[in-house]
Order: structure tokens, then C-alpha cells, then sequence
């Protein structure tokens, strides 16, 4: 069983202090993603794990073992590096060979998971050849060649695919994803890229300033995020965030400011009750907007200027002005929409998101 477990963990550089009491149980053969802006701690937390940097105060196991005072070459992991980290000088044979030939493994059983690293990962033609006389998906190829032929119970990925165009990212995505369901192997992921995040993870562990914001399946962050950071940073265009007033009204509740002014839906109204005569932030993602109809009710759509409109192909996004804000909307490819025009927008009352404007964790 190779689970990761993460106990109030902790790392300060002289004045920074750069993870902040992280706890977490990665499961077995689970793969798991570490998402967030630069300098959020995600690459701190796993060069932890991996052994390259200590650990100020915390417990790292990896399976059943506490690992804090072992050396990286211990740790039965293997490591994928941004920068693939190939030797120039080596055939790509050597280098897959390397780290077995360190570990004193005989030939023939280097040669046999060489192959068979190299027949999973399609790069049998290329062992010859140098890492220079390759394109960069082929060495990133390599250098996840180099960790599987460890069988290690770990795999550790620190931004793998980001030396990578964006068609080939994309496609090595995929292969990685496939690897996984292969391989089984407990996997934890670095990345700053929210859509890697959705889409690799199991789970996903979003970090900001050295804190874990929120850790749940892709959609649970995506539909149900903890606040307001999570809520904006996952999902591309952006949710849209405004601030309103809470009002009591015909029994219901509405919220309101210059632009909107929108019927809290009954599931909510008891959370959002709280809050009558007061301030929240009110989110709402821009395929949870439309352009209304008649049928749609006036206490559920808006009026907005259309700024810009940007025809994708497979959808349209609409840059509008509401009152005082701007807001984004993903609507049909078609949508008849032209910039300057005016238009009311129709939300889906399932998808409004409320959060506190002083903690900004969600209502
Ligand atoms: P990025 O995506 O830019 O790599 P990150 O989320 O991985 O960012 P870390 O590299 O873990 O962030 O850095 C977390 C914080 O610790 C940052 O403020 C960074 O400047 C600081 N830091 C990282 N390594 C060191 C170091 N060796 N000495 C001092 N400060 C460091």
C-alpha cells in the first residue's frame, strides 16, 4: 500500500514560511494534484516529499514508513522534473537505465524494464539516440521512461508538461492520464494550470500562501468551492463575483445593487437569510448565464450592455456591463449579440454561489 500522509506539515526559509501546516492522506493508486499560483508552496510541499528539501516540523510517511530522516534514493519514489533533467552526454537507453544501474539491478533485468518502459511510452526506436536528437514531448517521453522503469510506489511530477506546446501538453496529458490507469501507481502532481488540475487529479489540493484551501474530486471543487479564491481560481473564463445587498421581499429574499437585482432561490434563502440588510459576494460562472427569453422570470435575469463579443466556434463570450460591474457570459455560438447592444441575461438559480465579504469563505 503505498498512501502518502501529510501531518501538520511545515517549512520556513528564514522569513518566508512557505507551507503552513499541511495535513492530508493521499490513498493508494490515487492521483493527486497540487494547484495554485506561484509561490502558493505546491512545488515546497513536494520536493518534501521527494526528499530534496527538509522539513521544518511535520511527518511525511509513505506507506507505512515515516520518511522525514530518509534520503531521496530511499524513499522508493521517482520524480518527473519540468526540465526532464536528461543526461546529454547518455543515450536515451542509459539514461532510462540509470537510476537501476545506481541501484546495482542486473543487466538483464535493466534491459527488460527498459523495453518494457519504452514500448508503454512508444519511444523503442528512439533508445539510440541522444536526449539532443530529440523533439521535447520524446524526451519528456524519456523521463517519465526513467521513473517507470524504477516501479517505484510513488511517482512525484513536478510541472512535467509545461516546457511543452500547447497541442503537445495536451496530448501528453492524455498519455499521462492513460500511463496512470495502467500503472496504478499513487501519483502527486504540481501544476499551475487549472485545467491539468481538473482533469488529471482523482483529487485536487488547492494551496494559496502555504495553505490548503480546499481538497475534493475536480467537480466538488468545481461546483462546490470553500471560497472565494477556490471559486476563482478554477474555470476558465472566470466566475463572475458582485457585490450585493440582501433584502427581505414578498416573503422571499432578494439580493440587489446599480445592476442586479435577483430572487434568492428557496434552497438557499436559509444560509443567505443571515445576512438580510447586510453585504455578500454573489458568484455566479459564466455558462450558468444565458440570454433570457420571455418565459424567463424578471426576478431571475438582468439586464447588460454588450462590450465585447467573441464568437469561439464552440461558444460565444459576451463582455458586458452590468450597473457597475462587468461580467462575463459563455453563451450559444450563435447568440445574436452585437457590442453596444443590450441584452437580459437569465441565471440558473441552481448555480449561484454566495460568499462572506470579510472571510470569503462560502455562505
Ligand atoms: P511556482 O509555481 O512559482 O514554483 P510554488 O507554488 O511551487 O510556485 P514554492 O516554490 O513552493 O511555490 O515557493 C513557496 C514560497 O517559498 C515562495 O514564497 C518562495 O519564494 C519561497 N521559497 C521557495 N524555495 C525557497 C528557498 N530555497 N529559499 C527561500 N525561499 C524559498
Amino acid at each position: 500500500m503505498a498512501q502518502v500522509v501529510i501531518r501538520n506539515l511545515n517549512k520556513k526559509f528564514d522569513e518566508v514560511h512557505a507551507v503552513k501546516d499541511v495535513n492530508l492522506d493521499i490513498r493508494d493508486k490515487e492521483f493527486m494534484v497540487f494547484v495554485g499560483p506561484s509561490g502558493c508552496g505546491k512545488t515546497t510541499t513536494l520536493r518534501m516529499i521527494a526528499g530534496l528539501e527538509s522539513v521544518t516540523s511535520g511527518q511525511i510517511l509513505i506507506g507505512e514508513r515515516v520518511v522525514n530522516d530518509l534520503p531521496p534514493m530511499d524513499r522508493d519514489i521517482a520524480m518527473v522534473f519540468q526540465n526532464y533533467a536528461l543526461y546529454p552526454h547518455m543515450s536515451v537507453y542509459d539514461n532510462m537505465a540509470f537510476g537501476l544501474k545506481m541501484r546495482k539491478f542486473d543487466r538483464e533485468e535493466i534491459r527488460r524494464r527498459v523495453h518494457e518502459a519504452a514500448d508503454i511510452l512508444g519511444i523503442r526506436d528512439y533508445l539510440h539516440r541522444k536526449p539532443r536528437q530529440l523533439s521535447g514531448g520524446q524526451r519528456q517521453r524519456v523521463a517519465l521512461g526513467r521513473a517507470i522503469v524504477r516501479h517505484p510506489q510513488v511517482f512525484l511530477f513536478d510541472e512535467p508538461l509545461s516546457n511543452l506546446d500547447a497541442k503537445l501538453r495536451v496530448q501528453m496529458r492524455v498519455e499521462l492520464k492513460k500511463l496512470h490507469e495502467r500503472l496504478g501507481t499513487t501519483a502527486v502532481y504540481v501544476t499551475h494550470d487549472q485545467v491539468e488540475a481538473m482533469t488529471l487529479g482523482d483529487r485536487v489540493v488547492v494551496m494559496r500562501d502555504g495553505v490548503v484551501q480546499q481538497v475534493g474530486e475536480p467537480l466538488e471543487l468545481y461546483n462546490r468551492p470553500a471560497n472565494l479564491f477556490v471559486a476563482g481560481f478554477l474555470g476558465s473564463p472566470a466566475m463572475n463575483f458582485s457585490r450585493v445587498r440582501v433584502a427581505a421581499a414578498n416573503g422571499g429574499l432578494r439580493i440587489e445593487n446599480e445592476g442586479l437585482r435577483l430572487a434568492v432561490p428557496p434552497p438557499l434563502a436559509g444560509r443567505v437569510g443571515r445576512y438580510v440588510g447586510r453585504e455578500l459576494t454573489f458568484g455566479i460562472r459564466p455558462e450558468d448565464l444565458r440570454i433570457a427569453t420571455e418565459a424567463d422570470p424578471r426576478d431571475l435575469s438582468f439586464e447588460a450592455v454588450v462590450e465585447v463579443v467573441e464568437r469561439l466556434g464552440s461558444e460565444t463570450l459576451l463582455d458586458l456591463s452590468v450597473g457597475a460591474d462587468t461580467m462575463v457570459a459563455a453563451v450559444e455560438p450563435d447568440a445574436p449579440a452585437r457590442v453596444r447592444g443590450r441584452l437580459r441575461l437569465a441565471v440558473n438559480p441552481e448555480r449561484m454561489h454566495f460568499f462572506d465579504p470579510a472571510t470569503e469563505t462560502a455562505v
